[in-house]
């Protein structure tokens, strides 16, 4: 054997231990993250990083009951306008064929093999290549990847290891979906309360440790009771859905919204200091007051009440004790009238805003 094949040689393994070293890296990355978006940001900017890609986006299904893939909001540099519902339906072709041919394909591929009409979620995009995502026989999402930066050509060992990544996400996808289902009351999409309850917990010690705010609001809605028996349970599940939207839309993504009872709430709002709380409790409260909801003919308006409390590092609460003080926060609001807001204050009753 010559020389210089030889130095090919061990350059060769070099690079293969090199990819391999790094598929074990992405491995624990994509194993340690369960929250679902942030590890569809993680599976992209690997795609990208390791491939050098301008473009990176993954269709993933986005509810338990539907086999629908859309594409991921986290895409990076397609041109998708802000809202626009990029699907790829249950019982396309292009979903039997990728589940048949699990590999990844350029589009010139694919349009040799498929309809046009098939290949429409997808191909305005002008992906370069396009990778199954797979777990338990099923495919669970698809990544389509632009071209790498400075037009250079998508090799076959680029391919390869694309391929390798998708058969790590397939399986931290799975997870991270299992798991946000599990922890997510299906009729309000709102978290249930033992993962708030965990969260607490861990985002209390946190603030321990960096010295950070932290506020929680809890939530009851008025008169319920009497909802319920005027108007029907389904008028009254369609309020508790409604409220639910609503704090969804008053929050940020790093805030978590949960369903604490059957129309009791609980908004975790890390960093946020009681002045900032106040503000986004105030504008729930106005918002639910101004609000209609309906069902079939019939419309009604509600209100709420809520208790507030901010985390205080002079005064060590844990996550009982924290919550205690928001619930009696609440329970003043009630006691005060209702519809209002009410800001715990340690040895001095509570305040109402
Ligand atoms: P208050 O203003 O003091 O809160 O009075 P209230 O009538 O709202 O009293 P309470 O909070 O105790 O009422 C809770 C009611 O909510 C009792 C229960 O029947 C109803 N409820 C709980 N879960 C659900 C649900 O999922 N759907 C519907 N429609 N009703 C529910
Ligand atoms: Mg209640
Ligand atoms: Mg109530």
């Amino acid at each position: 054997m010559s020389e210089v094949t030889q130095a090919e040689l061990i350059a060769g393994y070099e690079k293969k231990i090199f990819d391999l070293t790094q598929l074990i890296e992405i491995s624990k990355s994509l194993n340690s993250s369960l929250d679902y978006n942030a590890l569809i940001q993680s599976i992209l900017y690997i795609c990208m990083g390791q491939l050098k890609l301008l473009k990176a986006g993954l269709f993933v299904r986005r509810d338990i009951g539907s086999q629908d893939l859309v594409l991921h909001r986290s895409q990076v540099g397609f041109d998708i306008s802000p809202g626009e519902l990029r699907l790829i339906p249950e019982g396309n072709k292009l979903i039997d064929y990728l589940h048949d041919s699990p590999r990844s394909h350029s589009m010139q591929e694919l349009i040799t093999r498929l309809d046009e009409d098939v290949l429409k979620p997808i191909s305005d995009l002008e992906p370069s290549l396009i990778v199954p995502l797979r777990a338990k026989d099923v495919i669970n999402g698809v990544l389509v990847l632009g071209d790498p930066i400075g037009n250079q050509e998508i090799t076959r060992e680029d391919r390869e290891y694309v391929e390798s990544i998708a058969i790590l996400a397939g399986i931290a996808v799975h997870n991270a979906f299992l798991y946000e289902v599990t922890t997510t009351d299906m009729m309000t999409r709102l978290r249930l309360r033992h993962f708030f309850l965990d969260t607490l917990g861990s985002q209390l010690a946190l603030c321990r440790r960096n010295e950070q705010e932290l506020s929680i609001i809890m939530i009851d809605i008025d008169n319920f009771k009497s909802l319920n028996d005027g108007y029907g349970h389904l008028m009254g599940d369609e309020v508790i859905i409604g409220v639910s939207r609503i704090m969804l839309g008053c929050i940020r993504q790093t805030d978590m919204a949960a369903r604490y009872g059957g129309e009791e709430f609980v908004i975790l709002l890390p960093g946020a200091e009681e002045a900032v709380a106040v503000q986004i409790a105030e504008r729930i409260r106005q918002s639910v007051e101004q609000t209609s909801f309906s069902l079939d003919d019939a419309s009604v308006s509600v209100t709420i009440s809520l208790g507030l409390a901010s985390f205080d590092p002079l005064n060590e609460v844990n996550s009982q004790h924290f919550i205690d003080n928001a619930d009696q926060a609440l329970y003043r609001s009630k006691r005060g009238g209702k519809n209002r807001v009410t800001v715990y204050r340690p040895n001095k009753g509570e305040t109402n805003d």
